[in-house]
């Protein structure tokens, strides 16, 4: 039997047309939600990023303020913009796009962030309520795994997941997630022993390392579960013919476009060994953004409530 593909597409679609009618209410009984993002620097990636988190801004009707600045900024004007931003009434969510220049303090610039304005669910107050499986604004990649296990009727709890990857955006905020939901939790980084052994224990694989297609046939339980968050460029055209000479679609693309996206899983080897998948694009990257949408739109509702009260 063929694996089912996890489409983060539609999920994505799904948790945007949600919010529609939430948004509407803010719009009529106070003012629209509003989302603050901060891009520093030329970082192709991150401007990508940012580009589509203020597409989908404008087309659910949540409106966006862009503070865009250039790598030379030092931390103490970029927290002079995070106080700004605190301290405006009229401000729900605040993004700070990172990786920031290496000569910028992150963490005190995600520490200095409002924890009740938090978009991205990372600052320390709100991952220690996720630790106590409190209500917060969640990080953004994994809620949307969570979300798009649930909406699929994948079950997490009792099951063995395994995380490939420790950061505190993926790696560590999922474990936790998946915790909270019950599954037993085994976390993998580069230091790992038997990398392979421990992968093929998951009947969820959640793979967030960053290195195109590591994760081969070897490293896959038959019939497992793989999300996929790893977004690898590549441009070799014999890797390219390696990973994808099976898709005609790809190879086409790539001759195309120069470079293809490849996760963290040896593709052939997702479609053929695991049970369901999440693509590379269309998978968890449009579920980043949903949440984000999300956290905001929670965050709204939160401050219209608390605006209420006084
Ligand atoms: P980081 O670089 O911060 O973390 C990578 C993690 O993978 C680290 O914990 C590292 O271990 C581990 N790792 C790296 N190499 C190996 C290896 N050979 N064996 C075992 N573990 C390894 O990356 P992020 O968490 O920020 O992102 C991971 C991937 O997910 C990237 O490709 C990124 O582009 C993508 N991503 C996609 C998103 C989306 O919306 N689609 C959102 C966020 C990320 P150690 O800690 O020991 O160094």
């Amino acid at each position: 039997m063929s694996a089912l593909v996890l489409d983060g597409r539609k999920v994505a679609q799904e948790i945007q047309e949600e919010l529609r009618s939430r948004i509407q209410r803010l719009r009529s009984h106070s003012r629209p939600p509003a989302l603050a993002v901060v891009l520093v620097g030329e970082d192709p990636a991150s401007q990508i990023y940012v580009r589509k988190k203020i597409k989908t801004s404008g087309e659910l009707g949540i409106e966006s303020i862009d503070e865009i600045r250039d790598a030379s900024i030092t931390t103490d004007e970029l927290l002079a913009i995070i106080h700004r931003f605190n301290q405006d009434p009229e401000i729900d969510g605040i993004l700070v796009q990172t990786p920031l220049p290496k000569h910028v303090d992150t963490a005190r610039i995600l520490q200095a962030i409002d924890p009740g304005k938090d978009a991205d669910g990372l600052h320390p107050l709100n991952v220690g309520r996720l630790v106590a499986n409190r209500p917060a604004p969640r990080a953004c990649t994994p809620a949307g795994i969570m979300e798009i296990l649930r909406r699929y009727e994948i079950p997490v709890t009792g099951a063995k997941a395994v995380i490939v990857g420790r950061s505190d955006i993926v790696g560590k905020p999922m474990a936790l997630m998946l915790l909270n939901e019950s599954a037993t939790v085994t976390i993998c980084h580069s230091r790992t022993k038997n990398l392979a052994e421990e992968c093929r224990r998951g009947d969820i694989l959640i793979a967030a390392m960053g290195r195109p297609a590591a994760l081969t046939a070897d490293y896959l339980k038959p019939g497992c579960v793989i999300v996929d968050v790893g977004v690898n460029r590549i441009t070799d055209s014999a890797d390219v013919e390696r990973l994808y000479g099976y898709d005609p679609k790809r190879i086409s693309a790539f001759k195309k476009a120069g470079a293809v996206l490849v996760g963290d899983v040896d593709p052939f080897a997702m479609r053929e060994i695991s049970s369901a998948y999440t693509p590379v694009p269309g998978g968890v990257g449009p579920l980043t953004i949903a949440m984000l949408m999300a956290n905001t739109v929670a965050l709204a509702e939160q401050h219209v409530k608390s605006d209420s009260k006084c």
